[in-house]
């Protein structure tokens, strides 16, 4: 059995979370402070994920911040990238508008900031 030591990322508390771990399935969570922790800690040891934040290029050159709606596969990460990218956004856009659908699995691409 393989035992190891997360930091949960979930909130800002940060707990110190150990998994133990037997044929890639997540056995025994301890030390996390909530349901949230025991449940990250079982998806970071089988299929780890982040959100993905960056900036798009809009059609004045100005860059809006933008942001997965979901964690995103870390090995899918790279091709969001590429995606993200290559985009341009041709028109103006405001918080919490999605301007790429499905840029990865069920993850969308917001925008994270109003812009001028
Ligand atoms: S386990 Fe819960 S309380 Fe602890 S860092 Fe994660 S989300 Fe926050």
């Amino acid at each position: 059995m393989e035992k190891r030591e997360l930091t949960c990322i979930e909130c800002p508390v940060g707990c110190r979370i150990t998994v133990e771990v037997e044929n890639g399935v997540a056995v025994s969570v301890t030390g996390n402070g909530c349901p949230r922790g025991k449940l990250y800690a079982e998806n970071e040891v089988v299929s780890p994920k982040r959100v993905v934040t960056s900036t798009v290029r809009r059609y004045d050159d100005k860059m809006i911040p933008v942001k997965t709606d979901v964690p995103v596969r870390k090995s899918e990460i790279f091709a969001v990238m590429k995606k993200i990218n290559s985009f341009v956004l041709d028109r103006k856009a405001k918080i919490g508008d999605v301007i790429v659908y499905g840029i990865s699995d069920d993850a969308n691409l917001v925008v994270t900031a109003n812009i001028d």
